[in-house]
């Protein structure tokens, strides 16, 4: 409760001091720059409302407008054009922030800092080319009717002392209402801020001399030191120097001195010259800031993130390199001294594709190219390195295109792992998943793709066969002795038959007690003689676990592969080669038809 109210006063407290503040800069322009006796001259009330809406929430917007729209109204109604132009003109005040606050919100989403470039330009824009040029219409005709200014000189001055009041003023205040000043304080070196505090005091000397003692007009004078300003200060600079220049000029002008003097026009003219050369001012030395400073803190991030990269590449296992364009190396994380054996330092300036296998280095420069021509995606690619210790055999890379500014690549980063304990289990699975685990024959499918390779060969006019085996009786087999000594014959059955084949034929099975038997180079002949020989090799009864012998014989079918035949095709005319055969009365061959 005691909280909330103190709150609440804190909030009425914040209030009043806005609309006093408000009410002070209105007078004072009123007072100092009605010199037509129409609307003012100078008007920097405005920027404070548009300072305050544009760092504060929107929820909080309504009591600010409230109270800098009575401190207007009591502004106007006693020292401006009257009470019958108070409500009207605060009206049109509140108007000419709120636009410039909307648009700003509008177009950016977080809350505003104009200290960069894209929110200074989008705030000088709302302001200079939307508010002042609509409000500036309901003003001149309030002027027009309770004074006799005429609508268009009273549309002059509106634009020009709302749009040149808002664009000095409003940009400093926001930055000194988000704590830019108490910022730059904290971030700034001591040698820094004293080096700030010397240039802006030799600045002020500048412009004392240049408005009070100079014996000829040199406004052109304080434009390279308000850029230098902007170099050295940063945007805080830039805003001070800006200020100084307000306030010493604006002094001397007013008071009739200063190189304006010369100009043979009355005090209000005067004064629109001097506002117009500090809007020119603000606009030479403001953006620039604003883009330095932008830079500044993208260098800080690089900054940041360069120092997170490097303390990844630096401590991870992997290598991590960065390629160039043309595939030479730029960098190499110090790990490459315990994967390849050589110090990061010597790398540099190699070609990357000197460290990969010859037989592989194809597929590792493609993968180079294909990340540059798709910058953003990952490219994966599996390599032996030519250098290596220990027994690193194969390496993953996975490479990403680094984009310089217009998203060019400019390179790539690859980080490289070892995958050779990986390679070698999947070696292994592969072999177990090439091997039936029973009879230690090839699998079904690894034999269909050594069929299929075959049979590609005989379109170079090699002659080779396919031999299908099915063992007779087998099921009285298990069905006598049981399905463990029905496992012992088909084991024994591929170990008597191996002997029987060269190194180049393959033995495979392809289900139950049926095989397969690939003959490279060997026509229909040799086949069937092998075949031959084989059934020989069944004459003695085999040696089973339980101390008996059993007999099998096998029937087989015969096809001479054919090159524009397909796999199944072949596999089909063996098969229907069997049936013969075991029609035939088994323990028999036939040929496909
Ligand atoms: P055919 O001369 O007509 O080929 O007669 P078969 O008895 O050999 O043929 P069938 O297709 O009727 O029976 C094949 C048998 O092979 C049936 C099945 O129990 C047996 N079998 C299939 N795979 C295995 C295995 O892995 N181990 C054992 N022990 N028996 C198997
Ligand atoms: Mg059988
Ligand atoms: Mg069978």
């Amino acid at each position: 409760m005691q909280r909330s109210t103190s709150r609440l006063s804190r909030a009425l407290l914040s209030l009043v001091l806005t609309g006093s503040l408000y009410f002070v800069a209105a007078t004072f322009a009123l007072l100092l720059s009605r010199f037509e006796g129409g609307l003012a001259f100078i008007w920097g009330a405005n920027a404070y409302v548009m300072a305050k809406l544009l760092t504060t929430r929107v929820r909080r917007w309504p009591p600010i407008i409230l109270t800098c729209a009575i401190a207007s109204a009591l502004s106007t109604s006693l020292f401006g054009m009257g009470p019958l132009a108070a409500i009207p003109m605060a009206v049109i005040n509140m108007a000419e922030a709120l636009i410039v606050a909307l648009i700003c919100r509008h177009f950016l989403s977080d809350r505003p800092t104009i200290g960069a470039t894209r929110p200074l330009m989008i705030f000088i824009l709302a302001l200079c080319a939307v508010a002042d040029v609509i409000t500036g219409i309901p003003a001149a005709a309030v002027a027009s009717l309770l004074t006799p200014v005429s609508f268009g000189a009273s549309w002059v001055q509106w634009y020009t002392g709302h749009a040149l009041g808002g664009l000095i003023c409003a940009p400093i205040l926001v930055m000194l209402m988000q704590g830019e000043l108490r910022r730059w304080r904290r971030d700034k070196s001591r040698a820094e801020k004293i080096e700030a505090v010397l240039i802006l005091a030799l600045f002020t000397l500048i412009i004392v001399h240049i408005f009070y003692w100079a014996r000829y007009p040199m406004l052109f004078a304080p434009l390279l030191p308000l850029v230098l300003i902007a170099f050295r200060v940063g945007h805080m600079g830039a805003a001070a120097s800006i200020v100084i220049l307000a306030l010493v000029g604006g002094t001397a002008t007013l008071s009739g001195g200063g190189p304006l003097a010369i100009v043979s026009a009355d005090m209000g003219a005067r004064i629109q010259a001097f506002q117009f050369y500090l809007a020119l001012s603000f606009l030479l030395s403001m953006p620039v800031a604003a883009e330095l400073n932008g830079r500044r803190r993208l260098f800080q991030l690089l900054r940041e993130s360069e120092a997170r990269y490097r303390a990844i590449a630096e401590h991870s296992g992997d290598v991590v390199l960065n390629i160039g364009v043309t595939g030479i190396i730029d960098y190499a994380s110090p790990s490459a001294f315990e994967q390849v054996g050589c110090a990061p330092e010597l790398l540099i300036g190699q070609s990357a594709a000197d460290l990969v296998d010859p037989q592989d280095r194809p597929q590792v420069i493609a993968a180079h190219r294909r990340a540059l021509m798709r910058p953003g995606s990952i490219h994966t690619v599996e390599f032996r390195p030519l250098l290596s210790i220990g027994a690193m055999e194969w390496c993953e890379m996975v490479t990403r295109a680094v984009v310089d500014e217009r998203g060019q690549p400019s390179g790539v980063i690859s980080t490289i792992r070892d995958m050779s304990r990986h390679k070698a289990r999947q070696r292994a699975l592969q072999q177990v998943a090439a091997r039936d685990s029973l009879t230690g024959a090839d699998s079904r499918r690894a034999f269909l793709e050594k069929l299929e390779a075959e049979i590609l060969r005989t379109r170079h006019g090699v002659r080779s066969s396919l031999l299908l085996i099915d063992i007779d009786h087998f099921k009285a087999v298990n069905d006598v002795h049981g399905h463990g000594v029905g496992d012992e014959v088909l084991t024994a059955f591929v170990d008597r038959l191996t002997p029987g084949l060269s190194a180049q034929d393959s033995i495979g099975r392809l289900g139950g007690e049926e095989f397969a038997i690939l003959l490279p180079d060997s026509d229909i002949d040799r086949a069937s003689l092998l075949c031959e020989r084989l059934r020989a090799l069944l004459l003695d009864p085999i040696p089973v676990s339980c101390g008996k012998h059993i007999g099998i014989t096998f029937s087989a079918g015969l096809v001479e592969l054919d090159d524009t035949s397909t796999r199944s095709a072949m596999l089909e005319a063996a098969d229907k080669a069997l049936y013969r055969a075991k029609h035939s009365g088994r323990n028999c061959l036939r040929l496909a038809a």
